[in-house]
């Protein structure tokens, strides 16, 4: 694993976000927003992104609003995604402004300036950039998506449409489910088994298995010739202050956020 050597919160108010200071990203506005500093109760305490969750759709506009009164977007600027666990990747520009895509789990811009957001607790967000170009984009890897090939889509989108080559690609990996808290049964190894076959990091803990998903993620973008893969390193279901876990709070909590800005 190859954690970041500059990850770093910044406050704005009450919200905090991390961002990687290393290069290029420090020249690329992005972050993933933690749970603190919004309006709504538990189970969703406090800054829940997501209306999709059963939290209160009154304290989920505020919390939105804050967060991105914080970070310097508008809602009607930013192109966001209805997640599936899919492998459906969108190349997106100015006509999809302030626009909810339905049914897909990677966001790609070349448009200067348009910003990119998505929602997480404990899939992969995978942030990509190719600086020369300029272009951005975000993906929600889960082990379904990873299964389906959402990473080579999305990277099949940079190289056939704006004519990216892998090896001049970076990617970073913010918070997410880590091998820690993981445990997962025979079907995800099997899906899984196709794509990364023996590149999977399966480890036992009390006799289960279980998967260190940042890793596997890692390790196929590497296989997908992506030199420059960097990791938070944050289990989300061990930092439940900071961060929304599905898995460790069963299913009943909220989403963080994460956003990238093409420069
Ligand atoms: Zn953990």
């Amino acid at each position: 694993m190859i954690a970041s050597m500059d990850w770093e919160a910044v406050q704005r108010g009450a919200i905090v976000f991390y961002r990687f200071r290393d290069s290029p990203w420090s020249n690329i506005s992005h972050g993933f927003l933690t749970r603190k500093g919004g309006v709504s109760a538990p189970p969703f305490a406090s800054l829940n992104l997501s209306h999709s969750v059963g939290d209160d759709p009154a304290a989920v506009a505020e919390n939105m609003r804050r967060a991105f009164a914080a970070i310097g977007l508008r809602a009607e600027e930013i192109v966001t995604a209805w997640l599936i666990h899919g492998n459906e990747v969108a190349l997106v520009d100015a006509h999809h402004r302030g626009r909810i895509l339905e049914g897909v789990d990677g966001l790609i811009t070349a448009e200067r300036g348009l910003a990119l957001f998505m929602r997480f607790a404990d899939c992969i967000p995978v942030l990509l950039t190719d600086p020369a170009l300029p272009a951005v984009g975000i993906v929600h890897v889960g082990w379904r998506g990873l299964a389906a090939g959402v990473l080579e889509a999305a990277l099949e989108i940079f190289e056939r449409r704006l004519g990216s080559c892998p090896s001049g690609l970076h990617a970073a990996l913010g918070p997410g489910i880590g091998g820690c808290c993981y445990a997962v049964g025979p079907e995800v190894i099997e899906a899984l088994g196709p794509r990364l076959g023996r590149a999977l990091p399966l480890h036992r803990i009390n006799g289960a298995w279980h998967l260190d998903l940042p890793e596997a993620v890692r390790r196929h973008l590497c296989h997908l010739g992506v030199p420059s893969v960097i990791t938070a390193g944050v289990c989300t279901a061990c930092h439940l202050e900071d961060w929304y876990s599905h898995r460790a709070e069963h299913g009943r909590t909220g989403r963080f956020g994460a956003w990238i800005r093409n420069p």
